[in-house]
């Protein structure tokens, strides 16, 4: 019975080695940078470094200095991405974990307790901020974007009024960059109506930081949340930056008090060492990598306009980073589309990465006022992608556009 269990189980193993190789069968072109960037030669380099490092950061001894070093190297290479104190940053099994971190109606300001009374969302978050953290779901409200896929400041400043400070401040959570759309959201402007209520503001900066120049103090960011595998570090690392040191919320995961008892457990050494080093590199070229994938988005969406006129793309209308482009082919719907590029060889999405691999219907094009049934596909552009990528996605998207079934004709 064991035995046979095993060959089913060894079986099954194998089945799921080939799947990879099978996927990859064909030529490939990966435009899918917002779901994951590939790993950078540099973070490579310092990861594979790092694995030769022995000491844990908390011992006393010669190794764990040096690996306390290394820390703190990875530390200012991460802080000067966002403009922050090094000694601001906390490190994160990634940018999740930073959220349920530090969305909790739970602080401390130095010793003295500190009540957050409400959480304020906007409708266009991702799921590691719009589940809410730590707050009880009746703590919880959504503020409402506009068409254009702008945070909606008259709704934020609503709400903002009818706030009950008995209850404990205000906590707006706000990205800077939509992962779907790519449009910049009007932080300062949020920032400034919550300060006046003396609120705290957390930005999801996940899909800002090596795409736009990002510093926490012009935001007026009390926290920042950032992710290492969307600049070309390794996954499962992050970071919560914070303003100061003084201001802190009650630690997630409590023990043996690293990372200043904000966030417990020994440091996933290399993973750090390898975002550090991501970090450096995004921040060095982020001015000359902007300017070159902006110019591919730029030849990316003419050409999609030219083989489709009906095309619409999300967000067009404001300020969105260079690298994204959010789509609908009327007519096609998301899954068909993604599956249709996927056999195509190009790597897409149809918005947000979702754990079960479905495709659901996008709460962004919903909170837009568009029918989320509509369907629509994101391409997303990163360092590595050339000229020739961008010929791969229109030959496909000439192929795919030319196989819709016309308007009006029944399925
Ligand atoms: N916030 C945004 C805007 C994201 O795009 C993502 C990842 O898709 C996250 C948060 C979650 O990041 P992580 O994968 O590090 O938990």
């Amino acid at each position: 019975m064991r035995g046979e269990n095993f060959k089913e189980n060894a079986s099954r193993l194998k089945d799921l080695d080939r799947e990879p190789k099978q996927a990859m069968a064909i030529a490939r072109t990966y435009l899918d940078w917002n779901a994951t960037a590939p790993l950078s030669r540099a973070a490579r380099q310092a990861m594979m470094d790092a694995y030769d490092l022995p000491g844990n950061a908390s011992s006393v001894h010669g190794e764990g200095r040096a690996a306390r070093a290394a820390l703190a190297r990875a530390r200012a290479q991460v802080s000067a991405l966002v403009g922050a104190d090094s000694q601001a940053v906390t490190f994160t099994s990634g940018a999740t974990e930073a959220a349920n971190m530090v969305l909790t109606p739970q602080f401390r300001m130095g010793r003295a307790p500190l009540a957050v009374g409400h959480l304020y969302v906007s409708a266009i978050e991702h799921p590691a901020l719009r589940e809410g953290g730590r707050f009880a779901p009746d703590s919880v409200s959504e503020i409402p974007v506009t068409r254009t896929g702008l945070l909606d400041l008259d709704a934020l400043t609503n709400a903002l009024e009818a706030h009950d400070s008995n209850l404990g401040l205000p906590m707006l959570a706000l990205m800077l960059v939509n992962n779907e759309t790519g449009v910049i959201q009007p932080v300062a402007d949020a920032a400034r109506l919550l300060h006046a209520k003396g609120g705290l503001l957390v930005v999801d900066a996940v899909q800002a930081v090596g795409r736009i120049p990002v510093d926490m103090a012009e935001l007026g960011a009390d926290f920042l949340i950032i992710s290492s595998h969307k600049i070309g570090g390794p996954k499962g690392v992050g970071a919560l930056v914070a303003r100061g040191e003084v201001m802190m919320p009650l630690p997630l995961i409590r023990g043996g008090g690293q990372e200043k008892g904000h966030r417990s457990g020994t440091e996933n050494f290399p993973g750090i060492i390898g975002f550090g080093a991501a970090a450096e590199e995004a921040l060095a070229l982020l001015g000359e990598r902007s300017v070159r994938i902006g110019g591919l988005r730029f030849r990316l969406e003419a050409g999609m306009r030219a083989l489709a006129a009906d095309l619409i793309v999300h967000g067009a209308d404001v300020e969105r980073v260079a690298n994204t482009t959010f789509f609908t082919l009327p007519g096609l719907k998301s899954e068909t589309g993604q599956i249709a590029f996927d056999l195509e060889g190009v790597a897409l999405s149809a918005g947000a990465a979702c754990a079960s691999g479905k495709v659901g219907e996008s709460h962004v094009l919903a909170a837009m006022g568009c029918d989320p049934g509509l369907g629509a596909l994101r391409i997303s552009l990163g360092p590595d992608t050339t000229d020739t990528d961008i010929d791969a996605a229109l030959v496909a998207f000439g192929k795919v556009a030319g196989r819709r079934r016309p308007a009006g004709q029944a399925a």
